[in-house]
């Protein structure tokens, strides 16, 4: 893979617009201490979506935005584009250049462009992935790295072998899962408290509702007995009404009778006082 150029802007020491061309061949920066040599890596490196703050020698993200100086105000914003030939198609894209943007601004706030396009950090990572190239990738041996290496105790070179294998990558994304499955064992245990709770209602609610079923069945039978008593006293009076007439009729039949006693007995006694 060849690197056509690099442009920085607001990147570290690099405050003024600054491009880079690589030519064919082998390109050599020199400079005195202090001049900005690493500072190129750090920008290869971040527009790549590095997002070690420390490989980036830095304490926090912001520090890669120029910072000012005594005759030079600071910046809102770095970006650093990165063009790549790619007539090979080595990357799997259609274009023969491809140019990768990142950009940060003091708010916090990132953007990365694919070929201008808004792009994601995911995206760029996916398109380098087994090119050999990338942030992860073993590509940039910076100032330093080879002494460090031979020098490294076990557990450092431990590391710096996982880097290289790409342990590293799945031990810190089994670090991300890890947490995020403890946030889900968190979750969990809230909704249990939750359906523990919603459990009580429920069968506070099932106690109630079996109550109003009963409720309604004692209103029924209420009503009911109340017809069947009402009917009862109407037959029952009816009854009463029936032998009282008859009684009536029996005692009216008596007193005709009665009557016509007397008139004969009052007949008789005329004639015999006649
Ligand atoms: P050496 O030869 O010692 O390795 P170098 O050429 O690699 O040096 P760098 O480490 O790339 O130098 O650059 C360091 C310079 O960059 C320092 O002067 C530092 O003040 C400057 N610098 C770093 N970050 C910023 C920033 N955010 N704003 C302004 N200047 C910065
Ligand atoms: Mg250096």
């Amino acid at each position: 893979m060849k690197l056509k150029k690099l442009e920085l802007f607001g990147f570290k020491s690099f405050a003024e617009k600054t491009e880079i061309i690589f030519e064919d061949g082998i390109t050599v920066i020199v400079g005195p201490n202090g001049c900005g040599k690493s500072n190129v890596i750090d920008a290869l490196k971040w527009v790549l979506g590095e997002q070690s703050v420390k490989s980036l020698r830095g304490n926090e993200m912001a520090d890669v935005i120029f910072n000012g100086t005594d005759k030079r105000p600071s910046l809102g914003y770095a970006e650093v584009s990165l063009t790549i030939q790619n007539t090979k198609g080595l990357l799997p894209l259609e274009y023969t250049e491809v140019c990768i943007t990142r950009r940060l601004y003091t708010s916090g706030e990132s953007e990365y462009l694919l070929n201008k396009q808004a792009s994601r950090l995911k995206d760029i990572r996916e398109l380098f992935l087994d090119t050999g190239f990338g942030a992860n990738a073993y590509s940039v041996i910076e100032q330093g790295n080879v002494e460090a290496m031979l020098q490294a105790d076990s557990r450092e070179r431990r590391l710096l072998f996982e880097e290289a294998a790409g342990i590293s990558k799945f031990k810190s994304r089994k670090k991300a899962a890890l947490s995020k499955l403890e946030h889900v064992e968190q979750n969990l245990l809230r909704v249990g408290d939750i359906i523990e709770e919603l459990q009580k209602q429920l069968r506070s609610v099932k106690l109630q509702a079996s109550k109003a079923r009963k409720y309604q069945e004692y209103v029924e039978q209420l009503k009911n007995l109340k017809i069947g008593l009402s009917l009862k006293n109407y037959r029952d009076l009816k009854e009463k009404g029936a032998t009282v007439s008859e009684q009536a009729a029996q005692t009216g039949e008596q007193n005709q009778k009665i009557v016509a006693e007397i008139n004969e007995l009052e007949v008789q006694i005329n004639t015999l006082e006649g």
